[in-house]
């Protein structure tokens, strides 16, 4: 059956699977193998020449995963997508696949810690400058231009600023010049569609809303089929100039019969092939039945975390609350433009009492879990200055938006009552 819908809702369910062919089974089977039977020794060269596609071996690809792969290019509006073993793997192959040594990229200052030390450090010690920008400034992205710069990194709604990353104008300043926008959209699936906006490739841990239930840790990247990579050949030549690894293909021609999907396909045939961080099919099996509710769950993590904002907006020991609709000039025009059908799970807020007051409010949490999470069917709630940036100086902790009595609340799916009926108590408790 060809699925015409272009509803999430449907999308979601049905996109990528039928029925089994051969067992009518209606649930996505796990295939739990390493590897594949070849028909004959043409087919199994023909498999690694390229010349025709199937399985060869779960490290690149596998069917499980595959349906995955093709539910979330389907529902984010790309032509392909490579599901990896976490968000940062998705993260460093994203960047990984256009620039090497003496390459640099130019990355928002606004990202997860994760990929802000990846950056800093790890792709720093491999050769790969990552120029940090404020967001704020679409222009700060051309400035920090040169060229050697081979992509834009950002994160849609970065957490704790939360404020609506300006795809549009950024996109717009690379494209002129075959520079490609990779938007991290992890916190806001659904409600944010970078692709309409003009970014090239997404990125996802699909370790929190994709997932949804906070039991497996995956990524996917995925292609826009938007981005003509070989338009500027010199601003990328991983995509144009021949591949010592694949007997000199140039992925730009290479794939050319198959639409453009030369940038997704190098992801998967040289860099999961060579630095394997393969996701588990049973994983993909666990992130496809989250999938399936994410329409429903993301509406409802929005509408609870609306109630929440309401909630924490009238408690006088609270002096702020961050949260997208509550975002003032610029950011509030970017929110309303970006953000559709929601505003996502994540709020932030400022306790008067500042760092004791942020602690003892999470230890009297009784239904939110304490975790360093975000994106789970529970609510969650972390107490920044004293765990994920206890590590920054406090002028630093301030640069990233923490303050001392900044807490950061991940809102749920239990009802909103319980929801508020616990903030209460664990406030009143801090005093
Ligand atoms: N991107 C964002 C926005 C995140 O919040 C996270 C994790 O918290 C990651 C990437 C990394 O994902 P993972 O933990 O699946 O490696």
């Amino acid at each position: 059956m060809a699925l015409t819908s272009k509803h999430p809702e449907t999308l979601a369910l049905h996109a990528g699977w039928r029925a089994d062919a051969t067992t009518g089974s209606v649930a996505v089977p796990i295939h739990q193998t390493t590897s594949y039977q070849f028909h004959s020794p043409e087919h199994a060269a023909n498999l690694f020449a390229l010349k025709e596609f199937g399985n060869i071996y779960t490290r690149i690809m596998n069917p499980t995963t595959d349906v995955l792969e093709q539910r979330l290019a389907a529902l984010e509006g790309g032509v392909a997508a490579l599901a990896v073993a976490s968000g940062q793997a998705a993260s460093a192959f994203s960047v990984q696949n256009l620039a090497r040594a003496g390459d640099n990229i130019v990355a928002s200052t606004d990202l997860y810690g994760g990929t802000w030390n990846l950056f800093a450090n790890t792709l720093k010690d491999q050769g790969l400058e990552v120029r940090f920008v404020d967001p704020a400034d679409p222009h700060a992205f051309a400035n920090a231009t040169d060229d050697r710069t081979r992509a834009y990194y950002a994160e849609t709604l970065p957490n704790p600023k939360l404020r609506l990353f300006p795809i549009e104008e950024v996109a717009e300043i690379g494209r002129k010049q075959g520079i490609p926008l990779i938007m991290d959209n992890t916190a806001a699936p659904l409600l944010v569609r970078p692709f309409e906006h003009g970014a090239a490739v997404v990125v996802y841990s699909t370790t929190k809303y994709i997932g949804g239930h906070g039991t497996s840790i995956g990524g996917a990247i995925i292609d826009g089929g938007n981005f003509d990579w070989s338009a500027h050949p010199q601003r990328q030549p991983l995509l144009n100039t021949p591949d010592n690894s694949y007997h000199g293909a140039i992925w730009t021609e290479a794939v050319k019969p198959l639409g453009p999907i030369a940038y997704i396909i190098r992801a998967r045939v040289v860099l999961l092939r060579d630095l394997g961080a393969a996701l588990s099919p049973f994983n993909a099996f666990q992130i496809i039945q989250g999938i399936e509710t994410l329409p429903l769950r993301i509406a409802r993590h929005s509408e609870n975390a609306a109630a929440v904002v309401k909630f924490l907006s009238q408690r006088k020991d609270v002096v702020k609350v961050i949260h997208p609709s509550l975002a003032e000039g610029i950011d509030k025009e970017r929110a309303q433009k970006y953000l559709r059908g929601g505003a996502g799970g994540l709020v932030g807020f400022e306790l008067a009492g500042g760092a004791e007051a942020g602690k003892h409010f999470i230890s009297g949490l009784e239904l939110f879990y304490h975790v360093a999470n975000i994106g789970d069917a529970r609510s969650l709630a972390i107490h920044p200055a004293s765990t994920t940036h206890s590590q920054l100086s406090a002028e630093d902790q301030l640069a990233t938006g923490v303050s001392p009595g900044y807490v950061r609340l991940s809102i749920g799916l239990e009802h909103i009552d319980d929801i508020l009926a616990d903030l209460a108590q664990a406030l009143d408790k801090a005093g």
